[in-house]
């Protein structure tokens, strides 16, 4: 088979990526932790907004790299949040066919900003597995399956290529501590604290990597156990974080904390964010300021000095009728007021 199309395609990648910038570390002084400093990147700009922009460049690429992506074929994956938007937005850049296999209850919003963006979306009844319903479509109609949760591991080259790690340490060069004493983010395939667990380890870096997961999601509980039957005990408002089960991408391993953040205390967080960056991020951003706020509080206690670097993980757009809604919050149960003055506390000295 000629390997014209392949080469095309991986040059739209590249040039694709050539064009994009990479994000900004955005700093952070809070004067209750005069000895941390805390630095943010803000995954959020992105062309398509998240995050997940790299993960989808990454499987498109390890599809591409390994054959199976070919001419003509078109692509499936499940996914009804971010992942999906930005694989849809690749398939569009490469002139394939895309379909996002998505639970029937998605929000209407989610559903026409994909169709806009050309993805055809299969709607299932709740119950029904939608990554199973993907890999069947894909072999029973020859499409590739970019397989998100199973490949999100390994599709990122974790020694470099300006993965989210090595673009961290390197943006942190300069900075008068610039081996952070942590790096926060959250789990949901799991990939980024794979990767950037691996990235660190690789460098011979001392920084530890802790995940920041919504209390009794199944990473935190397989995580404490090592087991990878875990079932999380609870779900999430939060979205892209805090998975009901122990996804093929958790490493353990390469995780040296794990830090349990309310819902609420995490919607706070966003909102306080807001404030704080000028600009709306989702829920797992929140999440993981909480954890920042946690693990600085021991370092103030220690007497230790240094450096926190976390991640914003999408912008807060999407959420405008959910977690930025006090209506929407309350009708489930979240009593903001008091998550609010939690908070507060938490960045009093
Ligand atoms: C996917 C996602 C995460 C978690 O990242 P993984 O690399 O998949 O573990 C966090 N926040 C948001 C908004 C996400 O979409």
């Amino acid at each position: 088979m000629s390997r014209a199309w392949l080469k095309a395609a991986l040059d739209c990648l590249a040039q694709e990526a050539a064009r994009s910038a990479d994000t900004h570390l955005l700093r952070l002084d809070l004067p209750a932790f005069p000895g941390v400093r805390f630095y943010f990147k803000d995954e959020a700009a992105h062309p398509t907004g998240s995050l997940k922009h790299r993960l989808a460049r990454s499987l498109y690429l390890y599809a591409l790299c390994n054959g199976r992506l070919r001419e003509g074929q078109g692509v499936i994956d499940a996914s009804s949040g971010s992942t999906a938007i930005s694989e849809a937005w690749f398939a569009r850049l490469l002139g394939l066919r895309f379909l996002a296999v998505m639970p029937a209850c998605t929000a209407p919003a989610k559903v026409r900003l994909l169709r806009g963006l050309g993805a055809e979306c299969v709607l299932v009844p709740a119950g029904v597995d939608a990554e199973a319903v993907a890999r069947q479509r894909a072999e029973s109609e020859g499409l590739c399956y970019l397989d998100q949760f199973g490949l999100a591991e390994r599709a990122t080259d974790w020694r470099g290529n300006n993965n989210i790690a090595e673009s961290i340490v390197a943006q942190m060069a300069r900075e008068p501590d610039p081996e952070s004493a942590w790096i926060v983010c959250g789990a949901g395939t799991g990939g980024t604290s794979a990767t950037i667990g691996r990235y660190l380890r690789y460098r011979r870096l001392d920084t530890r990597v802790c995940v920041a997961e919504p209390t009794g999601g199944a990473f935190a509980e397989g995580w404490r156990r090592r087991d990878g039957e875990a079932r999380a005990s609870r779900p999430t408002l939060i979205e892209g974080i805090g998975r009901l089960r122990v996804e093929p991408g958790f490493l353990f391993d390469v995780v040296d904390e794990v830090i349990e953040v309310d819902d609420g205390d995490s919607i706070a967080a966003a909102w306080w964010l807001e404030q704080a960056l000028g600009r709306r991020y989702g829920g797992s951003s929140g999440t993981n300021l909480v954890a920042c706020l946690r693990l600085a509080a021991g370092m103030r206690e220690r007497g230790e000095r240094g450096s926190i670097v976390s991640l914003l993980c999408d912008h807060g757009e999407r959420y405008g009728e959910t977690l930025f809604n006090a209506d929407w919050l309350a009708a489930r149960g979240i009593a903001l007021p008091d998550h609010h003055r939690r908070l507060a506390d938490r960045l009093a000295a």
